[in-house]
């Protein structure tokens, strides 16, 4: 109610046309004609769009349809080919330390790196802490709690590479929550983990949201989207639709990835690259 009342006092949901971009008061992220390319390979073509503060905004579209690729922008992670960005008021390259917390796919984490769930979450503090702060009461309390957030206050003296691969995403959304960011971004957290612990995330989250975080997300799980998101962008390389998630489901466009997807088999690692896709490392944390 109020992020809609928010929302409608902003009254925009696509960046206005002027010399310079910036984020209006309430927006965290704006693109404009936003163009990502790795060489001459075009994986999202002219994407204007807005993110609000207090508002979870779901990425869904086919396997190679530039979801990752997205949220690597906006983390500062690649830069634009084309097209403007502005995150947080500014440059995410800009941005202080820690300010953006960008939790990637499982399968772009180096899970032989010799760390405990402890130190990977209180890595969200470090992060954080000016030089001259030592880790302090307060962050070990931030660090449990972040954990007992997640379901997993059990578990802080287990090595990462032990855990499955729903514990490994609850670790990693634990991270970013003891990062306590001003943006989020979290790709596919809700593939390979259970329904319960999707419920738990689902909560953390909207936790969060309510509490005036951004909070982007990419997802292969197209039947929760209105629990979980306030609009939904749907994407193939370019901006198939966005808007509530009530609106884009009654529109064709959902229809279409519903159907791609489906088709094939999409949550399988096997899947084949689409015609022209080049095969590529992921980008490691
Ligand atoms: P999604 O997350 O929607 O599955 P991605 O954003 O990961 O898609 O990738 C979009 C397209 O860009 C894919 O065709 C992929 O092969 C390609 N791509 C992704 N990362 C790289 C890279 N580092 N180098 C070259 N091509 C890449
Ligand atoms: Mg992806």
């Amino acid at each position: 109610m109020m992020r809609a009342a928010l929302r409608q006092a902003q009254g925009d949901t696509k960046p206005a046309r002027g010399d310079k971009l910036s984020c209006a008061p309430g927006q965290a992220v704006v693109t404009r004609d936003l163009t990502l390319r790795y060489d001459d390979f075009t994986a999202l073509d002219d994407a204007s769009l807005v993110v609000h503060f207090g508002e979870a905004l779901g990425v869904v579209g086919p396997n190679g349809s530039g979801k990752s690729t997205l949220l690597k922008a906006i983390a500062g992670l690649i830069l634009p080919s084309a097209g403007e960005l502005c995150v947080l008021g500014s440059q995410p390259r800009k941005l202080p330390r820690g300010a953006i917390a960008y939790v990637p796919q499982v399968e772009a984490v180096d899970w032989s790196f010799p760390a405990t769930v402890w130190d990977v979450v209180a890595m969200g503090r470090f992060a954080r802490l000016p030089f001259y702060r030592r880790f302090a009461t307060s962050d070990r309390e931030i660090v449990h709690d972040a954990l007992e957030a997640v379901n997993m206050g059990s578990l802080g003296k287990r090595h990462i590479a032990n855990l499955s691969g729903g514990q490994q995403q609850r670790v990693f959304v634990a991270r970013a929550i003891a990062q306590e960011p001003n943006l989020l971004l979290l790709d596919e957290p809700t593939t390979g983990v259970d329904a319960a612990t999707e419920d738990a995330l689902r909560e953390v989250v909207r936790n969060l949201v309510a509490g005036g975080l951004p909070v982007i997300m990419t997802t292969h799980d197209l039947d929760n989207v209105e629990a979980w998101f306030d609009r939904l962008l749907v994407l193939d390389r370019k901006v198939i639709a966005i808007g509530t998630p009530h609106d884009v489901i009654a529109s064709r466009a959902y229809a279409g990835i519903r159907e791609h997807t489906h088709t094939h088999g999409h949550l399988r690692h096997d899947h084949e690259a689409h015609k022209g896709h080049a095969a590529h490392p992921e980008v490691k944390v």
